[in-house]
């Protein structure tokens, strides 16, 4: 259940009322919201002079349920937006991971040439193998902050693990919790206690419900810039890298009320798919995809098979916009 209680009773008065419903209390510029268990179904009776709405919820996809909220969460990217109105299209790019100075140089050319505002490039690597590429950690995060200065780009990166989640949030403008960790909690909280955009990437293994109420750990920690990510589910099929989970994108957009990025580039695997599957993603009305693209992938140091060389990243992007119109998106 999700109670509202006014904002001008004392905070002291809302944490104990919250103590006593067995509720999390959030602090909201309006209101304070409380958040019990979703088997609660009738309004505990310490909060019955002082509530001022409530809803109960079927599930534990409670805060970022479009049954609470209907409209879609409106998240500040650079001058523009995604959510709210669902008019925008957003593009995340970038290599895999930052590999160089010279390598992400290119890159930022490449996305500033084309209009884009946000670089995404992975400094550290979540990797099946403890004989590959990690990347450059805390150097690359030095890197990227230089070329938000110099290419005026927004820098999105993901944090792996706690050892460094701070170090992320002090560099990064769009925070990216992976799949591989989409159930850390600890990640769930520093990126709740962040204060910037989430990209929360749905676990290959997850279910739709695992993925929200993992978006609920962190709307519940007062954060409510949450994008959710579909990257690819695992399936019986092992031809493609994992299948992008279009029918689970359309389900959340019915009921989740986040906006909603697709990564056709780890679903697929292989660069040769991807142009396909985010012309097919932009046809569905999404909020945004995330591709990779690197100057030269043949020699990438991870996940090389899958990224786009710039002229196949500019041929796909430049494809994008008559379907994104056709539709009454904008790309941004
Ligand atoms: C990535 O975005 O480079 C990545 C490691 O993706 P995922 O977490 O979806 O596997
Ligand atoms: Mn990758």
């Amino acid at each position: 259940m999700i109670i509202h209680l006014p904002i001008d009773i004392d905070m002291t008065r809302a944490e104990n009322l919250a103590a006593e419903a067995n509720a999390l209390c959030v602090r909201k510029h309006d209101k304070f919201v409380l958040i019990t268990h979703s088997s609660v179904q009738t309004l505990p009776e310490c909060l019955k002079d002082v509530a001022h709405e409530w809803w109960t919820m079927p599930t534990d996809m409670q805060l970022c349920s479009r049954a609470y909220e209907p409209t879609t969460h409106r998240i500040q990217i650079a001058d523009t937006y995604i959510g709210g109105d669902g008019r925008n299209q957003l593009m995340i790019a970038g290599p895999c991971a930052i590999e160089s100075r010279e390598q992400i140089e290119l890159s930022c050319q490449m996305l500033k040439q084309q209009g884009i505002r946000v670089l995404r490039a992975g400094c550290y690597k979540p990797r099946t193998s403890p004989y590959t590429f990690r990347g450059l950690g805390e150097d690359g995060l030095k890197i990227l902050a230089e070329m938000r200065e110099k290419y005026g780009l927004l820098v999105a990166t993901e944090m792996r693990d706690a050892t460094h989640a701070d170090k992320v949030v002090e560099y990064a403008d769009i925070v990216q919790v992976g799949a591989k960790s989409m159930y850390d909690h600890g990640l769930l909280t520093a990126a709740g206690q962040s204060g910037k955009p989430v990209i929360l990437k749905r676990g290959f293994g997850s279910t739709l419900q695992e993925l929200v109420n993992c978006a609920d750990f962190i709307l519940s920690c007062g954060n409510d810039q949450v994008i959710l990510c579909e990257r690819g589910i695992r399936t019986f099929e092992n031809n493609t890298r994992f299948t992008l989970d279009l029918c689970g994108v359309a389900w959340l957009k019915e009921h989740c009320n986040l906006p909603i990025i697709l990564d056709p580039s780890h679903a697929m695997g292989y660069a040769y798919g991807v142009g396909n599957l985010a012309r097919a993603c932009t046809a569905m009305g999404i909020d945004g995809l995330l591709i990779e693209t690197h100057p030269n992938p043949s020699v990438a140091k991870s996940d090389a098979p899958q990224q786009l060389d710039h002229h196949q990243f500019e041929a796909m992007y430049s494809s994008l916009r008559p379907i994104a119109n056709a539709i009454g998106k904008t790309l941004i």
